[in-house]
C-alpha cells in the first residue's frame, strides 16, 4: 500500500567548479550563495567551500558558462542508485530532498512582493525609435520569462501610438502609453515625472533603460524619486530567479574587474544599458498584447524649462555605433598618416574606421570613432582590430562582434583570447595585402 513506502531523504550534493569553462563572469555565482560558501580567486573564479555549500544549486542556475556542476561523494552516488531503484520498484515514498531550509524565509526581502513585472522605457525622438529600446526588449522578455512575469513596454510622447505594436512585435506583452503635447520633445521634469508616476501605480520590479544621452539623464532622475538603486551601462544582465534579482554586470574600478551588482532592498531594480550590448530580436508582427492608456496631470504651465530650439550636432557622417564592419586602429599604426590603410580596407570592405582610446588621447583620431568603454558600444559582423593589445576597457566595446579578426606583431596580446581568426605580424604587411587580395578577388568575380 502506498502509505507504506519508506520515506527517503536523497542526497543534494555540492557545487563543483569545471575549471575550463568558468569565464570569470564577475562573481555572479558567489553573489547568488546565501551560504557564503563561495569565495572568487585573484582570477576571478569561485573557490567552494564545501562545508558550508547545501546543494541549493542555485550558482549552478546562474553561471552563464555552465561552469559549475553537482558533485556526489561516492556514498551519496550509492544511495541515489538505490532510491531509483525503490522508486522503480514502487517501494519507496516520493523521495523528499534534504532542502536549504533556512535560505528561503529570508530570501525575498519584505515589501519585494507588490512589485511584479519587468519594464522597459522606449525612447523616441519625433516618433522615431532608439533601437536599443527594441534590444532590450529581446533581453528582457527572456529574463522576465525566467522569473515568470510579463514584459511591459513604457512609451511617452506625443503622437507616439504607432510605436505601441511595433513594441509588441519585440516582445512587450504589455504597453503602457502616454500622450500629450508636454512630451513631444524630451526634457527632465514631465519625462521622469511621468514614469514615476506610472512606476508608483503598477511597481514594476525590474526596469530597462537604453544608455543613450535621454536613457542616462531620465534613468537618473526616476532612480533618486524613488529611491532606488540604478546600475549604468551594464554589459551583462541576468535574473536569480529564487530571489527575484537582477544580477547587473558592468565594468568596475576603471575597468579592471566585471562585477556583478544586485540592487536587493529597493524597487524596481534599474539599469542601463548601451546601444549594441544585445542582440535585436526577431520582429514578430503578429504577436498580440495589450495597451493600457494613461493620462498625466502634467501641465506645460508648471515646467521650468521650455524649448526653444534643437540643433543637429554634425557627427562628421559616420556613425560607428551602426556600422557591419569596422576595421579599427590602435597605437600600433604609429602615426595619424598610416590610419590611410585602414581606410583603404574600409573602402574595399564597405566599411568605417574606428579606433582604441590610445589613439584618440595620441590626436589621430576624432573622439566619436574610439570603441570600448568610455567610446561607442558596437555589434559589427565583422571587426578588424589592427594594433589594439585589447585592455579591458576596449574589449567590453567590441567582444560581442559576430567575427573579430586580430592583426597584431604579439602573440600574446589579451586581444586574441576574443578574436576568432588571429594574424600574428607587421599590420603594414598585413594590412595592404588583404585589400590587394580583396580587390583581386572582386575583379575576379567581375571578369
Ligand atoms: C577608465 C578607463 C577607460 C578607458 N576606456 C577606453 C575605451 O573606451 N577604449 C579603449 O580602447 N581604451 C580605453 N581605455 C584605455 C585602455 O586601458 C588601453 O590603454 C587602450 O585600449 C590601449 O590602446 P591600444 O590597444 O591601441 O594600445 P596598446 O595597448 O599600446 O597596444 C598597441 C598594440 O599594437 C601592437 N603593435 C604595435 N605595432 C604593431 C605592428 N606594426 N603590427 C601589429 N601590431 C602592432 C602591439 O603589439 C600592441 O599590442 C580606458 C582606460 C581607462 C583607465
Amino acid at each position: 500500500m502506498e502509505e507504506e513506502k519508506k520515506k527517503i531523504k536523497k542526497p543534494l550534493g555540492v557545487a563543483r567548479l569545471l575549471p575550463s569553462k568558468c569565464i570569470a563572469c564577475g562573481a555572479r555565482c558567489q553573489s547568488v550563495c546565501s551560504r557564503k560558501a563561495i569565495e572568487m580567486s585573484e582570477s576571478g573564479e569561485p573557490i567552494i567551500d564545501i562545508t558550508r555549500c547545501s546543494g541549493c544549486r542555485r550558482c549552478i542556475k546562474i553561471c552563464p558558462a555552465e561552469a559549475l556542476e553537482i558533485y556526489y561523494t561516492p556514498e551519496q552516488q550509492k544511495l541515489l542508485d538505490e532510491i531509483a531503484k525503490m522508486e522503480a520498484e514502487g517501494a519507496a515514498k516520493a523521495v523528499v530532498a534534504e532542502a536549504d531550509e533556512d535560505f528561503e524565509e529570508d530570501a525575498l526581502p519584505k515589501g519585494h512582493g507588490e512589485y511584479r513585472g519587468l519594464w522597459v522605457f522606449v525612447e523616441q525622438v519625433d516618433g522615431e525609435p532608439a533601437t536599443v529600446a527594441w534590444e532590450l526588449l529581446g533581453v528582457g522578455s527572456q529574463l522576465a520569462r525566467e522569473l515568470n512575469v510579463e514584459t511591459a513596454a513604457v512609451i511617452i510622447g506625443d503622437k507616439v501610438e504607432n510605436l505601441c505594436q511595433e513594441a509588441i512585435a519585440y516582445g512587450a506583452d504589455k504597453v503602457y502609453l502616454i500622450e500629450h503635447p508636454v512630451f513631444r520633445y524630451y526634457r527632465t521634469e514631465p519625462y521622469f515625472r511621468a514614469l514615476c508616476d506610472l512606476v508608483r501605480k503598477y511597481k514594476p520590479e525590474i526596469m530597462l533603460v537604453g544608455a543613450t544621452g535621454v536613457g542616462r539623464d531620465l534613468a537618473g532622475a526616476v532612480a533618486t524619486d524613488l529611491k532606488t538603486g540604478l546600475t549604468a551601462d551594464c554589459t551583462g544582465l541576468a535574473v536569480d530567479s529564487d530571489r527575484r534579482l537582477l544580477m547587473q554586470t558592468r565594468p568596475a574600478f576603471g575597468g579592471n574587474i566585471m562585477a556583478t551588482i544586485v540592487t536587493e532592498k529597493t524597487w524596481p531594480q534599474m539599469s542601463t544599458v548601451r546601444p549594441h550590448t544585445f542582440r535585436l530580436p526577431e520582429k514578430d508582427t503578429t504577436r498580440k498584447g495589450e495597451i493600457i492608456r494613461e493620462v498625466t496631470g502634467i501641465k506645460e504651465s508648471e515646467l521650468c524649462t521650455k524649448v526653444v530650439e534643437i540643433i543637429q550636432r554634425n557627427s562628421g557622417g559616420v556613425d560607428v555605433a551602426s556600422a557591419d564592419i569596422i576595421i579599427s586602429g590602435g597605437r600600433g599604426m604609429q602615426h595619424p598618416d598610416n590610419f590611410k590603410i585602414l581606410q583603404e580596407l574600409a573602402d574595399e570592405l564597405g566599411g568605417v574606421v574606428a579606433c582604441s582610446r590610445a589613439a584618440v588621447d595620441s590626436g589621430w583620431m576624432p573622439a566619436e570613432r574610439q570603441v570600448g568603454q568610455t567610446g561607442k558600444t558596437v555589434r559589427p559582423k565583422i571587426y578588424f582590430a589592427c594594433g589594439i593589445s585589447g585592455a579591458i576597457q576596449h574589449l567590453v566595446g567590441m567582444q560581442n562582434s559576430d567575427i573579430i579578426i586580430a592583426i597584431n606583431r604579439d602573440k600574446h596580446a589579451p586581444i586574441f583570447e576574443v578574436a576568432h581568426y588571429g594574424l600574428v605580424g607587421d599590420l603594414f604587411k598585413i594590412v595592404p595585402s588583404l585589400t590587394k587580395q580583396i580587390k583581386e578577388l572582386r575583379a575576379k568575380s567581375k571578369a
